[in-house]
Parts: structure tokens; sequence; C-alpha cells
């Protein structure tokens, strides 16, 4: 299923000769939204045949609530493998998980650092029997795949974006795009290395580099869930212009950077500009 596309009413690009599109991949599915459920999509297969997932995430995850949502949908067991101490009672993302019947298990934030070691899976295994390994946010070479579909979706624009966590939803965006495109990703980490992300991606997906991409990190607002009032202000003042509610994780720091850039002058006068809304 493809997500829609609307036009955004919005003078501070207009005045600068700019078109911005949002697609609204938050709209894809109420309880698999968005780039999780393009991430989740090709991995159910070998998730049903073994019969149970095993994931990683921090305690906020839409990637562990999605696949909690997965597993109930499509008929396979999860468990959610979540960073640092368990927390009474749950926070509403995790106590939902575990009311789709994801069973929640917990790593010392020491540990956690080294989840995709083989003696941490190991020891995982020897808890909880086999399962499907998938990586933190979801992001292995099959999501990787899932993502180039939205690339696919999008042609006739010229700069598509999108928020990175992992890296895996702009990795298969560029590479499903068409000539003369380019994607634009805005972390919402710090520390520069998601560029390393995106191509380690890619090389696992494609052997090598794909399609046009640039990583922007500026627009981190101090790392990952961190806030800022001004951020917070441009979250109220996004609703109130286009009845919108930015994701204040995600969507609203790239949001704020594709405005940042549009200011700054980085896009060419014509420039159709593409957002995607990935939840
Ligand atoms: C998980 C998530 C992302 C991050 O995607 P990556 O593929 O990990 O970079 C972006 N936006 C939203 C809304 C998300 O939930």
């Amino acid at each position: 299923m493809t997500s829609p596309v609307a036009e955004l009413a919005d003078d501070r690009f207009a005045r600068r000769g700019l078109r911005l599109f949002l697609k609204r991949d938050d709209l894809i599915h109420p309880e698999l939204p968005g780039n999780k459920w393009r991430k989740l999509k090709h991995n159910l297969g070998p998730a049903r045949e073994h019969g149970t997932v095993l994931t990683f995430g921090g305690a906020y995850s839409n990637h562990v609530r999605a696949t909690a949502a997965a597993g109930r949908i499509f008929g396979f067991a999860t468990i959610g493998v979540i960073r640092g101490e368990e927390h009474q009672p749950l926070n509403e993302s995790l106590a939902q998980a575990e009311r789709m019947g994801m069973r929640l298990t917990y790593l010392d934030r020491a540990s956690y650092r080294r989840k995709h070691e083989p003696g941490v899976i190991a020891a995982l295994r020897r808890k909880w029997g086999d399962f499907y390994l998938l990586p933190e946010g979801g992001s292995n070479a099959l999501a990787v795949r899932g993502c180039e579909e939205l690339g696919g979706e999008v042609p006739g624009y010229d700069v598509v974006c999108c928020p990175c966590g992992t890296g895996g939803t702009l990795a298969g965006l560029a590479a499903g795009l068409g000539a003369g495109q380019r994607a634009l990703g805005f972390s919402v980490l710090k520390g520069g290395f998601m560029d390393g992300e995106v191509e380690r991606l890619q090389r696992e997906t494609y052997g090598g580099r794909r399609g046009a991409w640039r990583v922007e990190g500026g627009f981190h607002f101090g790392g990952y869930a961190r806030r800022t009032p001004e951020l917070d202000g441009f979250i109220g003042d996004f609703a109130e212009r286009h009845g919108i509610v930015l994701d204040r994780i995600y969507t609203a720091k790239m949001m704020f950077g594709v405005l940042a850039l549009a200011e700054r002058g980085e896009f060419p006068d014509g420039t159709r500009i593409l957002a995607v809304i990935t939840g």
C-alpha cells in the first residue's frame, strides 16, 4: 500500500520559490505506522518461520512497540530487550507492547552496548530459546529493501527528506530514488556517526553505496529524545499552521531542519521538496 502525499501551503517556502510536500507514512497503519511497517514487512516471513522474534530498543522505542503489534497481527511471539532497568509502572509505550503479548526483559547499559556481540546473543538464546533476531530499530537488509519501496513511490520530487535514527530508512529510500533525485536525512542523534551507519547498511544490503544521499547533522537538538523550548515552539506553531502534530523525537527535527536549510538558501529556486512523515 502507498501512503498519501499532500502539498503544504507554507509561505516560508513559497516565498523562496520552493514547493513542499508531505508524504504521510504515519497514516499507513494505526499500530504499524510509517517506516516501522516498511522495515518489518519483509521480515515477517522469517519471523513466522521461527515463531519468535527478539529485538532491542529503548524504553520509548517505536520499533519495539511496532514489533509487538506485528507479532499479534501476524502470529508470532515477541521478546523485547529493553535498555536499562525495569521501571514499574511501565510507561505507556512498554505497557502497550506488553498488552500485545510481548515479553519484556532488560539489559544494563553496559551489556546493552554489546548487544549484537555473539556472547550476549548466546546468553539470550539460552534464556529464551530459538528466535529470529531483529537488530535495534529493526534495521537490517530486509528492512532497507522495504524502505527502498518508499523511494520508488515518490518520482517527481527533487529532494526527499527523512529523519534518521538508525539510518535504515535513509539507506533504503536513497537506493529507491530515480536519476536526478536526492535523499536528505536529518540525524536525531549527535555524534556524526550516521553517515557510517547508512553506508554500512547499504553495503550489507547492496554490496556498496547506492543513490545520492547526505546526512544533515546539525538538527539533533542535543541528542536522542532531547528537546528544547525552540523545538517545542516549532511543533506548536506547525500544528497551528497546518493541523499536523509532529513527533518530537523524529519528524519535528526533520521539519525544523528542512525549514532552516530553506531559509539558508540551500535549495535552488523551483526545488520540489518532499518530507516523509515517518511516524
Ligand atoms: C524509528 C523512527 C525513525 C528512524 O528510522 P531509522 O530507519 O531508524 O533511521 C524515524 N521516524 C520515526 C517516526 C520513527 O519512529
